[in-house]
């Protein structure tokens, strides 16, 4: 049976098979030609490039974690996770492509609300962290950033970016090329997790420049009006359909002071006055936010 979502990205024809996902020494085989690809038995990945990655093109060129509290992390990762699924649950899909999967722990995370889930890294993180369970759940694909993706057009229903649209450095081009592969109605989701952004430019500031990246325009930061902004914009034919959004007042501090998570309200607490705050008209558009927004493609 030929896959639904896939096309080979060496004849471009919607030919592919794919041995049954359920088994760990899964093929992906082209019928049209000669292309021919084993699942990773490590990764549980199908490498589907057809060149060696393009560093400086990386789509997930990351960086280094902010240092802090696995307290404080495991907190807004878990409110990150309950908006995540409460929103793909709602937009009820049958098809999932996730951009920018990593090791594809969000496909594991989702499995039961997100219908299939292809997940497509361009990178070499899946080498660095695997989720084990992933493995054979889900169709996971490492593609070429500079050939047409192999997807076919109009095959999906839900179109993920997950922490990785702000790792994007031209989102006027590769967006519109992900777009063609949402069927007509279906939808677009992305989420950010920003929360580490001004502590970030404030140690930047510090050490003068030295530490990250982001100041110099690696990522872009959002509010929801700005994202929605932007990808209209880019996408014209969309419609933002359903805005959620957290705030974290409560950095992710390292060290002595972070010993003020030893008390769990302290960081619900200052993140409920931030909403508050926010809530009541403060517009402060990049107080570190985790937001969803999911976009709906027209029908005609
Ligand atoms: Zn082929």
């Amino acid at each position: 049976m030929y896959d639904q979502v896939l096309r080979c990205p060496a004849c471009a024809a919607p030919s592919l098979q794919i041995g049954s996902v359920a088994t760990v020494d899964a093929v992906i085989r082209c019928d049209n030609c000669n292309f021919k690809r084993d699942r990773s038995p490590v990764t549980g990945f199908f490498d589907l490039r057809l060149s060696p990655p393009q560093q400086e093109r990386s789509l997930l060129a990351h960086e280094l974690p902010l240092p802090g509290t696995a307290k404080f992390r495991s907190r807004v990762y878990s409110a990150n996770r309950a908006m995540m699924r409460q929103v793909v649950r709602d937009l009820r899909p049958t098809t999932t492509m996730d951009v920018g999967c990593g090791p594809g722990g969000w496909g594991t995370e989702l499995r039961d609300v997100c219908g299939a889930y292809y997940g497509l890294e361009p990178s070499d993180i899946p080498l660095e962290r695997t989720h084990t369970s992933a493995r054979t759940t889900q169709t996971l694909i490492q593609y070429d950033l500079d050939r047409p993706v192999p997807v076919q057009d109009a095959s999906v229903d839900l179109l993920s970016f997950i922490a990785s649209y702000d790792h994007i450095p031209d989102p006027g081009t590769v967006l519109p090329e992900f777009w063609a592969k949402v069927r007509p109605g279906g939808h677009l989701l992305i989420n950010m997790t920003n929360y580490g952004t001004w502590a970030k430019t404030l140690i930047n500031a510090l050490t003068h420049g030295q530490r990250f990246k982001h100041a110099e325009g690696h990522f872009r930061v959002h509010s929801p009006t700005t994202l929605i902004s932007e990808v209209s914009s880019i996408l014209p034919d969309s419609t933002a359909v359903r805005v959620e959004a957290d705030y974290w007042l409560a950095p992710n501090i390292p060290g002595p002071v972070g010993r003020l998570y030893v008390l769990p309200g302290v960081i619900r607490a200052s993140n409920a006055g931030l909403k508050l705050l926010i809530n009541r008209g403060l517009h402060m558009r990049n107080a570190g936010t985790i937001m969803i927004v999911a976009f709906q493609k027209a029908t005609n």
